[in-house]
C-alpha cells in the first residue's frame, strides 16, 4: 500500500466570532489517500488557513521539505518512522509550532488508514486497551458577565453536568483582570459545593498569573475544595514559576495544551515540575507523540490527561491514547449539548456520548469515526465565509 494524496481542507462556522473562548468554531481536515482506496482522517486544533499552507507548500531544500516529497509513495503503516521522517525532513522551518500541529494531523491519518488496513481499533495497535472504557470529563465555561450572573451560571452548568452523570467536571475560569482572585476563591467554592465531594472536580484558570506568589497564596487558599488539578495557572513559559508553585503547594499543578513536541513536554516536566502534562493529541504532534509523551510522563511518575476542543476526530483519538496508556486516567470533553458548534456536535459519525459517566471503548477499525461529508462540504472554507456575507 501507498500514499497517493494528501487533502487538506479548512472548515469553518459563518459566523465566527475573534471574541469566543471557542476552539470548536473552525478546523481543518486531513485526508491521506491511499492506491489500497483506504483514506484516513486527521485534524488539528491551530489556523486551518496556516496550516493548510505548511502542508501545500513545495520544498525548497532538503531540510524543508514539502509534505508530499516526504510522503507520496511511502507505506502508511510505517507510522512511526514516518513522523520522524516528517520531522526530520522539516526541521528548517518545523521543530516547533504550527509544522509538528500539521505534522499530527498526518499522523492521525495514518493511524485511521493502519487500523482500517488491519480491521483494528488503533488502540489495539498502539500496545493494546488497558481499560475497558474511559472517563471523560466535562469542560465546562461559564461566559463572563457580572460576578453574580457568572456565579448563577456556574452553578447552572454544574448542575447540569451532575443531571447528565458525569463523573469529573472542569470549571474554566479563564476571565484574566475581571474578577479578583477573593472572586475565583468564592467562585470555586460554591461550584464544589455544587458538585458534592464525590464529583472529581478540577479548574483551569487560563494562565492568570504573571508571578508564582500570587499562584500560590490563592491556590493555597483552596486546598481544602480537594480540586484534582489546577489548570495554566502561569504564563506558558514560565518554567521557574511553574516549578515554584508545583512545589508550594499540594494540589496538583497541569499545563501543556499548547505544546507542540515532546521535547516541550520535557521541559514543562522536568523544569516546570507540573504533575499532570495536558498535550493536545491535535496540536503536539499527533497520537504517536502524545503516547511517547504520555510515556515519558509515566517515567517520572506524572498523569498524562490531553486537552482536546475540536470534533469527535479528536475525541476519537484521544479515546485511544487513554485506551492504550496506563497514565491518561481521564480525556477532556467539550458538551455536546454545551457548546453550539455545529464543528463539535456533528462532524463525525457516530460521536461519541458518554453513559453513566464513562464511554466505551471503540470497537470500529482506524479511529472509529467516518466524516459527516454533507456537514464537511457545507463547511468548507471559503465556501462557506462566500455563503454567509
Ligand atoms: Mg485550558
Amino acid at each position: 500500500m501507498k500514499i497517493t494524496e494528501i487533502e487538506a481542507t479548512p472548515l469553518r462556522i459563518p459566523n465566527v466570532s475573534s471574541k469566543a473562548n471557542d476552539g470548536a468554531q473552525e478546523t481543518i481536515i486531513v485526508k491521506i489517500h491511499t492506491d489500497a482506496g483506504i483514506t484516513g482522517i486527521g485534524e488539528v486544533d491551530a489556523s486551518p488557513y496556516m496550516v493548510k499552507a505548511v502542508l501545500e507548500a513545495p520544498s525548497s531544500h532538503n531540510w524543508s521539505l514539502s509534505f508530499e516529497d516526504l510522503l507520496i509513495g511511502e507505506n502508511p503503516l510505517d507510522v512511526e518512522r514516518l513522523w520522524d521522517k516528517m520531522y526530520q525532513g522539516t526541521m528548517y522551518t518545523g521543530r516547533r509550532g504550527l509544522v509538528i500541529h500539521a505534522i499530527g494531523a498526518v499522523d492521525f491519518a495514518l493511524w485511521d488508514i493502519a487500523g482500517q488496513a488491519l480491521g483494528r481499533p488503533v488502540y489495539e495497535l498502539m500496545g493494546g486497551p488497558r481499560r475497558e472504557a474511559v472517563i471523560p470529563y466535562a469542560s465546562v465555561h461559564p461566559a463572563i458577565a457580572t460576578l453574580p450572573e457568572t456565579e448563577r451560571r456556574t452553578h447552572e452548568l454544574m448542575e447540569r453536568v451532575l443531571e447528565m452523570g458525569y463523573r469529573a467536571v472542569k470549571l474554566q475560569l479563564v476571565y484574566g483582570d475581571i474578577y479578583t482572585d477573593a472572586d475565583i476563591v468564592r467562585l470555586v467554592r460554591m461550584a464544589r459545593q455544587t458538585v458534592g465531594d464525590q464529583m472529581t472536580f478540577m479548574i483551569d484558570v487560563g494562565y492568570r498569573w504573571t508571578d508564582s506568589k500570587a499562584a500560590i497564596q490563592t491556590v493555597r487558599q483552596l486546598e481544602d475544595c480537594n480540586l484534582y488539578f489546577v489548570e495554566t495557572p502561569l504564563r506558558m513559559d514560565d518554567l521557574d514559576g511553574y516549578a515554584r508553585l508545583a512545589e508550594a503547594v499540594t494540589t496538583r499543578i497541569a499545563a501543556a495544551e499548547l505544546l507542540a513536541s515532546r521535547w516541550e513536554a520535557l521541559d514543562l516536566m522536568d523544569r516546570g515540575k507540573v504533575d499532570v502534562i495536558q498535550p493536545d493529541v491535535s496540536r503536539a504532534g499527533g497520537l504517536t507523540e502524545c503516547l511517547r509523551i504520555a510515556k515519558l510522563a509515566d517515567d517520572r511518575g506524572l498523569l498524562c490527561i490531553p486537552h482536546a476542543w475540536k470534533s469527535g476526530l479528536t475525541v476519537a483519538a484521544e479515546i485511544h491514547l487513554s485506551a492504550a496508556a496506563c497514565n491518561v486516567p481521564l480525556i477532556e470533553f467539550m458538551v455536546p449539548e454545551l457548546w453550539p458548534s455545529i464543528i463539535r456536535s456533528e462532524l463525525v459519525e457516530p460521536e461519541f456520548t458518554p453513559r453513566n459517566g464513562v464511554i466505551d471503548l471503540p470497537k470500529a477499525s482506524g479511529l472509529g469515526v467516518r466524516l459527516n461529508e454533507d456537514i464537511a462540504r457545507k463547511l468548507a472554507w471559503p465556501a462557506a465565509q462566500k455563503t454567509a456575507t
